[in-house]
């Protein structure tokens, strides 16, 4: 496994090469195809990417839901491919935290919001005296004090996802997964509730993995993972120094290269430059290019470059 710390600090989580096949009826639907992420302890990152790209996929395995088909997965020290079901049922009770986008899923609707947040530490079996402390505090913490007696319906959509990042918070998890927690708010209140998501991190070291298909997620957090068909492909890191809110200036796009060399280039490049099925790759000044196959053959007076003459065999016949 890669155990290289992105950004210093610690490895909380790190997939490597992860691989989810599902079977429907005599068909195969591969989620993942050799996905590899490393995110640090205390990390609040979010991971982007369209309809169908295994966001939900990915968050499962991370949360101990679903198994991998194949690769590693490790995360807070448990492998959560080789784990039993027993410690996998420990990890799940009391390692992670859940938020989800659609606020049913999260909260009890005939419960008040005190209710709700004091649910999880019913089961954990926690006093009485400390479950109301730590679900007021934790409704503090989300700016809910004064709503706390209300019951979902009482309360606005950005509102209930407050109370739901409260739940995830009841059984003092070391990981939030945020499964499009802002799916359903408007604007302002996505901002709202990533600025929650951020201020929780920090006071409690907490590893935040939100996922999103908004792009502009990333002047919200610290790094923004891509994927595209089941594997990471880009990645853009606040740049340090870059203080401005929201200039995108401030953030740098990385395109990630995978321990065997494969990496994704952007469908638009290879639109626009025509590249498709074989392309030609050289080293030019320190660089790597890559253009069309085609293009090449079109050349009237091409050089003859040791990589030439490798891709089309020029001067062996
Ligand atoms: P996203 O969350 O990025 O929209 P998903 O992880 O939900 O994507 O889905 C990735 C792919 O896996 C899709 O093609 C989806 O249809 C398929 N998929 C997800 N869950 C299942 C499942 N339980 N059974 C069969 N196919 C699934
Ligand atoms: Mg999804």
């Amino acid at each position: 496994m890669s155990e290289q710390p992105i950004n210093g600090g610690e490895p909380y989580i790190v997939c490597d090469n992860l691989v989810k096949i599902f079977k429907v009826a005599d068909l195969e639907v591969v989620a993942l195809q050799g996905l590899d992420l490393t995110v640090r302890k205390g990390e609040l990152m979010a991971i982007i990417g369209n309809s169908g790209s295994g966001k939900s996929t990915l968050l499962n395995i991370l949360g101990g839901l679903d198994r991998p088909s194949a690769g590693g997965c490790l995360v807070g020290g448990i492998d959560l491919v080789k784990a039993p079901e027993s410690e996998l049922v420990y990890y799940k009770r009391y390692k992670v935290g859940f938020v989800w986008q659609q606020s049913g899923r999260n909260l009890i609707p005939y419960l008040t919001a005190f209710e709700n947040v004091q649910a999880p530490m019913l089961f954990a079996n926690v006093s009485a005296r400390n479950r109301k402390e730590y679900a007021m505090e934790l409704l503090e913490a989300v700016g809910l004090q004064d709503r706390m007696h209300h019951h979902l319906g009482e309360l606005s959509g950005g509102q209930q996802q407050r109370v739901a990042i409260a739940i995830s918070l009841a059984n003092q998890p070391e990981l939030i997964l945020a499964d499009e927690p802002t799916g359903e708010v408007d604007n302002e209140t996505a901002s709202h509730i990533y600025e929650i998501l951020r201020t929780l991190s920090e006071q409690r070291d907490l590893t935040v993995v939100i996922v999103s298909h908004d792009r502009n997620i990333a002047r919200r957090v610290d790094r923004v993972v891509a994927i595209r068909d089941g594997r990471t492909s880009t990645e853009t890191v606040r740049r340090v120094g870059g203080e401005e809110d929201g200039d995108e200036h401030s953030h740098e796009e990385f395109v990630i290269v995978d321990p065997a060399g494969r990496l994704q280039i952007p469908r638009e490049y290879l639109q626009q430059l025509g590249i498709e099925g074989r392309a030609v790759v050289d080293v030019e000044d320190g660089r790597v290019t890559v253009r069309s196959a085609a293009d090449d053959n079109e050349e009237e007076a091409p050089e003859d470059t040791p990589a030439r003459r490798g891709l089309f065999g020029r001067g062996s016949g």
